[in-house]
């Protein structure tokens, strides 16, 4: 018989399971993450009260499992069979031809979809609920990937609607986003791990890891495009599918469509090929499939391939050509760069003169040297990579790095253990330069117009030589410079002045500060509401926060510890930025995201005792019982909020059961 528990823990779920399918699948997020993450919080608390109601598919089971010793090997209940490829036009309409005979006069028509480059899974649910998740391995057996999959934020562990099946399959694709995929690569050069190549073996990569919850911190997507029960696809159309996965909650690519004839999927490739690098991910072509499951059935498949489907395979990005110098760029922490002056060559369309070489150990993994003939490679909007060394130079030079800043002379430094070589000058105008283009960023100070050419002058004038001289600046002050009139001027200085409204992350990002980025600086904020208390923090300190580790701890000990940039915080301070932070929660206490009503007197804590206690475990205490009340903690002569408390269910303690709950 469901108890007021038990009502309570399932409502909790179902709004859980509703906000993480606005936020992953649908990208429309509804409420905070911190209000996301206090929903959470209580549902583990009561959880943790009542682990007999605890369920694989509640969303707070999404990483528990245990490190794995291996991956049992699965049979697919029908083989993932590989697709055969069109190269060019010329074989999409010979696929098309061969249809068309196999079909015998048959109206038919294709399904197209984006070809993501990632790697397929299959995922079973039983009685509505995630059950087993299997790599694709050879097509026949694949590997049991279920806990980590299941960290797999869009991937539903319970579906809302299970179409009235008891069992089946659903297929798709597991991919890293190319935003994902360079914070991962960031990440690992800061630790002093290599990078990963491209987004797909990343994402192999990080399916495959033994621990769940390092997945679960890859961001992992998963889209699905097949549905199928015993093996074998449930509805009569392939069309018919999508529509049913998307109304059942899986994240559908939205970019499919149903073609008439050959021609209608040629310009659905060709529109695709040119707006590629406008999608968040990667993809290396395009799918096309007969629609009709009856007529995949007549045509059946040869022992590699179904004869229905066929992927049109874009270009490959990639071409050879010589590296003629090995140069060093200086980003805005003083980062040395090595970007490889490439012999001008055209890849899909762009023509590539340069391209990253992110660090001397990524210089040493490829072993390239100046002279040699590399495999150049374009993906989504980023600067190109080298992807390998195909001939060695017979008069290859070593690339060193400089002893010195290419730009100020400054000393360059290499930290023990980190991959990066930096330029010690914090005056040094490269750095200068992108610092004042990273405060200035979309997402950190957001201040509109502030773009590389203005940046250049003003650095270049030396009428910027900090942030904080960002401030001073007057509509007057623009306007000696070039290519500036009255209207744009005022403007810029416009978007300056409303940066001041930017809350603390926003400023602690726009620092810039080593190792603290965006998710630190909120992490920063949130633990110690203030940019005095972070600026005075000590690295033990500092390290109580979640996720700062020893590292990130010392390179803000470090900036705050500098005279140049005590400096800088003051005047910031003077600018009138927010240093305050409206803290959101109080974080990792045990009565996170609760609220409680005190009533009645306690035996030992006086009421203004008890809401200390309260709301120092990270709980709320409110004046009113309400049905968003999740306690009642009642003493003796409690009156009227004990009677609403039992009226509307609200779950009623006394001290000692509080202060077990506080712990
Ligand atoms: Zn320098």
């Amino acid at each position: 018989m469901p108890t007021p528990a038990s009502r309570e823990i399932e409502r909790l779920r179902e709004e859980l399971r509703r906000h993480e399918y606005l936020y992953y699948v649908m990208d429309e997020p509804e409420i905070s993450d911190a209000d996301y993450d206090g929903l959470m919080r209580r549902l583990q608390v009561l959880e943790a009260e009542h682990p007999d109601l605890i369920t694989p598919d509640s969303p707070t089971q999404r990483v528990g499992g245990k490190p794995r010793e291996g991956f049992q090997q699965v049979p697919h209940l029908s083989p993932m069979l590989s697709l055969d490829n069109a190269l060019n036009d010329a074989e999409l309409k010979d696929f098309d031809r061969r249809v068309r005979e196999g079909l015998r006069g048959e109206h038919y028509c294709y399904t197209v979809e984006l070809k993501m480059d990632g790697l397929s899974m299959s995922v079973r649910y039983e009685n509505g609920a995630f059950a087993q998740a299997v790599t694709r391995g050879d097509g026949q057996v694949g590997e049991d990937v279920t806990e980590n999959a299941r960290t797999i934020r869009s991937l539903p562990l319970r579906v809302k609607d299970d179409a009235g099946l008891e069992r089946f399959e659903v297929r798709g694709e597991v991919i890293m986003t190319h935003r994902a995929f360079e914070r991962l690569n960031e990440e690992r050069d800061g630790q002093g791990l290599p990078r990963y190549a491209n987004p797909r073996n990343s994402a192999a990569g990080s399916l495959r890891l033994l621990e769940p919850w390092i997945t679960a911190s890859r961001k992992l997507d998963f889209f699905a495009y097949f549905l199928l029960v015993d093996g074998q696809p449930y509805f009569p159309s392939h069309a018919e599918s999508l529509g049913k996965l998307k109304s059942m909650q899986f994240k559908v690519n939205p970019h499919w469509k149903v073609c008439g004839d050959i021609e209608e999927v040629l310009e659905f490739c060709r529109v695709w090929e040119a707006k590629r690098d406008e999608l968040p991910y990667e993809i290396d072509g395009v799918v096309a499939k007969v629609d009709s499951i009856a007529q995949q059935k007549k045509l059946g498949r040869t022992a590699k391939a179904p004869r229905w489907a066929i992927a049109y395979k874009y270009a490959a990005r990639q071409q050879t050509t010589i590296v003629e110098n090995i140069e060093v760029q200086v980003g805005r922490t003083g980062t040395l760069t090595p970007v490889a002056r490439l012999r001008p060559v055209n890849v899909g369309g762009v023509t590539v003169t340069r391209a990253t070489l992110h660090n001397e150990d990524e210089i040493e993994r490829l072993g390239v040297e100046i002279g040699d003939t590399v495999l150049v490679e374009r993906s989504g909007d980023v600067i190109p990579k080298v992807v390998k060394v195909t001939e060695k130079s017979p008069n290859a030079r070593r690339f060193r790095m400089p002893s010195h800043c290419p730009v100020c002379g400054g000393d360059i430094v290499r930290v023990q253990g980190e991959a990066a070589s930096r330029c010690v000058n914090t005056n040094c105008p490269a750095r200068l330069k992108e610092s004042v283009l990273h405060f200035s960023a979309r997402g950190v100070m957001d201040i509109d117009g502030m773009g590389d050419a203005l940046v250049d002058q003003l650095v270049g004038r030396g009428m910027v030589s900090s942030v904080a001289d960002l401030y001073d600046l007057t509509p007057e002050k623009l306007l000696e410079l070039e290519r500036m009139g009255q209207k744009s001027a005022q403007k810029v200085i416009e978007n300056i002045h409303n940066s001041r409204q930017r809350p603390l992350p926003r400023v602690i990002n726009g620092l810039g500060i080593p190792f603290v980025g965006e998710r630190t600086a909120e992490i920063l904020a949130e633990t110690f509401g203030s940019l005095d208390h972070i600026a005075r923090a000590g690295e033990e300190e500092l390290q109580s926060a979640q996720e700062v580790g020893p590292k990130v701890a010392q390179s803000i000990r470090r900036f705050f510890g500098e005279p140049r940039n005590q400096e800088l915080v003051e005047r910031l301070r003077a600018a009138g930025l927010h240093f305050e932070h409206q803290r959101r929660r109080k974080t990792g206490g045990p009565l996170e995201g609760l609220t409680f009503v005190l009533t009645g007197t306690l035996p030992t804590l006086t009421r203004e005792e008890a809401k200390a206690k309260i709301e120092e475990a990270g709980g709320k205490v409110t004046g009113s019982v309400s049905k968003r009340t999740n306690y009642v903690v009642a003493g003796e002569e409690a009156g009227s909020k004990l009677e609403k408390a039992l009226t509307l269910g609200v779950k009623v303690l006394d001290e000692s059961g509080l202060l077990r709950m506080i712990g």
